[in-house]
């Protein structure tokens, strides 16, 4: 088994709705045991600023799938709840997961870095995981707890 922090994050449609459901399917997936769920923050849009704002979740899985794999799953879950990919970078979306975390793992393919490259600059992402796991360690960034402590979290709230 392999310890796996998946990133939710979604500003369309009815956002707690797709993180409620992809939570769902995500501790659905096959040989796959969801041992970890942060609260639900609601933060403001990055990156490209004229767009509602987003809620965020992070959650912690038990899985014996492939980093690979389960990035697919992912996106597999994305596409089920009608996410679109119009090119756009860092715009709205009903559903975005990431893959933040694989325990042991280091991937640097054309399809999945992992560590997430930009794990240790988001508020939104450092503020759920922080929920589930403030004292893990990424490799190359440092400690969730730290990481927390150095990025600004003003504007972020807890929704649910
Ligand atoms: P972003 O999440 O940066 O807003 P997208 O959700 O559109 O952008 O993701 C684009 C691509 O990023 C995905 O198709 C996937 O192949 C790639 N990718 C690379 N590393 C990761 C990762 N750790 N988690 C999720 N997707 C990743
Ligand atoms: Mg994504």
């Amino acid at each position: 088994m392999m310890r796996a922090y998946v990133a939710l994050g979604s500003n369309l449609g009815d956002s707690n709705q797709h993180l409620l459901e992809a939570i769902e399917a995500l501790a659905a997936l096959p040989d796959t045991e969801m041992v970890g769920r942060s609260h639900i923050y609601r933060t403001p849009p990055w990156g490209k600023l004229d767009q509602p704002d987003f809620l965020n979740a992070v959650v912690a899985l038990e899985t014996l799938l492939e980093p690979h794999d389960l990035l697919d799953a992912l996106l597999n879950i994305e596409r089920t709840a009608g996410r679109e990919r119009n090119g756009e970078r860092w715009g709205p979306r009903t559903l975005d997961l990431d893959l933040l975390h694989v325990a042991g793992k280091t991937v640097n393919s054309a399809r999945l870095t992992l560590p997430h490259p930009h794990l240790a600059e988001r508020a939104f992402v450092l503020l759920p995981l922080h929920d589930v796991a403030p004292e893990l360690d990424i490799p190359g960034q440092g400690r969730v707890a730290e990481l927390l402590r150095a990025v600004d979290t003003q504007g972020c709230t807890l929704f649910a």
